[in-house]
């Protein structure tokens, strides 16, 4: 190798370690550029742009991350990645579950764009893992991005170092992913006579983007639990009140720090009795849920007035915010005996000490999980996945373990759409799988996790994917514009 070979060999290496390591957003999206770039590669929207890649970095670092990819992609789900091969994706939102499932699509061969109407990730409350999720992450390569990545016994993550990792996945399998961009509705295909373009298409914000122009026929909806599709309805469920404070404080790793033991926390409705305190670490912050008594924040000032109606209790004009902050300073104090010396909040995407406090029992969820619309003569897809589709109770943490499970199952129902099964049987087989998600547990899914795939039989035994008939979901299908 020339002098000048090995200068551009180690460049490349230095580029892909940026990436590799990268911790923020930005950091990341700016370094695969950068590294693509040095590479001259086009960043495609496919997964041939992921084979290119792998053979311009002949790097050790690089070898392990590709031969985890390598297993993961011939599986026989995917055809070799033919799969989809002829379809196009938009994805509304880069949380854990627009990112699980671009990953998965990109796998299928599918042309996949996600649209995340941020720029940062920047949530610190922590998610728990179900043990498929973490081999699911560990298969996907989660320990070369993440080294800490649920060492041990560790079975949780914050929820910006999950998306950290899932964005880095998804950019090596050609996955294109824009940011500030946010989706704002969708633009009908034009008669075939006009000479516009002839496909689906979003509106954008800003409309100035380029993809305003990308048509494509399957939308998925990941948008997070207030974000709500056209053509969907959503039912919301409230339990007795049970208010919930999150926090987070900085973890300076301060000897102190690192000796204070973790509280896992009793994360079930049993008898109208919600969970108790629950504490994690995670590299960045000590991570807390409490419960409290309606009662003890009016006595300490938190919330000004008593009221009836739960929205107006704790809506912003009735907390008072140093109250609060003083009460989820208390409550960590306490619970960790005050061990945790020096307590620093730290900050949210606001820039605001990072304190929440609202209904733990209010959720919501979709009536259906995808419908296709037909408008002069296109057919597209639509699939919700994530909290989109079902909040999740957070304490639980079910939020990633049904989300990524709706994710496998909406990338199932891609494959079978790209296969040329009739929309009505898709649909039906889709709302099947989705009867069973607000069931499923670590205890009620397959035991036998390293068979997980996006096969549904893989995960959930004696599953009945005709329990619900195509004649069933015609109110599914809808021709021309929605009323
Ligand atoms: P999200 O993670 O909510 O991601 C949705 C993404 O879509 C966001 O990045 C959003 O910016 C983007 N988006 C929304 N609308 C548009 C649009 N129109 N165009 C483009 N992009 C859009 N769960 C727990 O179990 N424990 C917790 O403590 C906890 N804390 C949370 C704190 C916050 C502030 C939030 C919002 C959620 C929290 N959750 C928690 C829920 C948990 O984050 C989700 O269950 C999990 O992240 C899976 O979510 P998702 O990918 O479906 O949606």
């Amino acid at each position: 190798m020339s002098q000048q070979d090995e200068e551009q060999a180690n460049l490349s290496h230095s580029l892909f370690d940026a990436f590799l390591h990268a911790k923020r957003c930005k950091d990341v999206l700016d370094s695969f550029e950068a590294l693509c770039r040095h590479l001259g590669l086009e960043h495609t929207g496919q997964l041939q742009f992921y084979h290119k890649l792998k053979s311009c970095l002949n790097y050790w670092s690089a070898k392990a991350l590709w031969t985890k990819l390598d297993k993961k992609s011939g599986h026989r789900d995917y055809d070799q990645g033919t799969a989809c091969a002829n379809t196009k994706c938009l994805i509304i939102g880069a949380g854990p579950c627009g990112l699980r499932s671009a990953i998965e699509l990109a796998f299928l061969g599918a042309q996949v764009v996600v649209v995340e109407k941020r720029d940062a990730f920047s949530r610190n409350n922590v998610l728990h893992l179900w043990p498929f999720t973490i081999q699911d992450l560990r298969a996907l390569g989660a320990k070369k991005f993440y080294g800490h990545f649920c060492t041990g016994s560790l079975d949780h993550i914050s929820i910006r170092q999950l998306q950290l990792i899932l964005l880095k996945v998804a950019l090596l399998l050609g996955v294109q992913i824009h940011t500030n961009v946010q989706f704002k509705g969708l633009v009908p295909p034009a008669a075939s006579s006009s000479e516009q373009a002839s496909g689906w298409r979003a509106i954008l914000y800003p409309s100035s983007s380029p993809l305003s122009q990308y048509e494509f026929d399957v939308l998925i909806s990941a948008g997070g639990g207030r974000f709500v599709p056209e053509g969907f309805k959503r039912k919301e469920t409230r339990g007795k009140l049970a208010i919930g404070i999150t926090t987070n404080f900085i973890n300076n790793h301060s000897r102190a720090e690192v000796e204070v033991a973790e509280i896992s926390g009793v994360a079930r409705i049993y008898n109208q009795k919600f969970f108790q305190n629950l504490y994690n670490k995670t590299d960045d912050t000590h991570y807390f849920v409490m419960t409290a008594k309606k009662q003890s924040l009016l006595k300490k000032g938190v919330i000004l007035k008593d009221k009836l109606d739960i929205e107006s209790l704790l809506s912003p004009e009735n907390v008072n915010p140093e109250a609060l902050l003083a009460y989820a300073k208390e409550a960590a104090n306490f619970s960790t005996n005050y061990q945790l010396p020096n307590l620093q909040f730290a900050l949210n995407h606001r820039n605001q000490p990072d304190v929440d406090m609202f209904d733990f029992t209010c959720m919501s969820r979709s009536d259906n999980a995808a419908l296709v619309r037909d408008c002069n003569g296109k057919k597209l897809l639509i699939g919700l996945v994530g909290d989109c589709l079902v909040e999740p109770f957070w304490p639980l943490g079910t939020g990633v373990g049904r989300g990524f499970l709706a994710a496998f199952d909406a990338a199932w129902m891609v494959k079978r759409w790209a296969s040329g099964i009739p929309p009505l049987d898709v649909l039906a087989e889709r709302e099947s799988l989705y009867q069973r998600l607000s069931q499923t547990s670590p205890d009620n899914t397959n035991k036998n996790i390293n068979q997980y795939s996006i096969d549904p039989i893989t995960r959930y035994p004696n599953i009945n994917l005709q329990a619900i008939k195509a004649s069933q979901v015609r109110n599914l299908y809808v021709t021309g514009e929605i009323e």
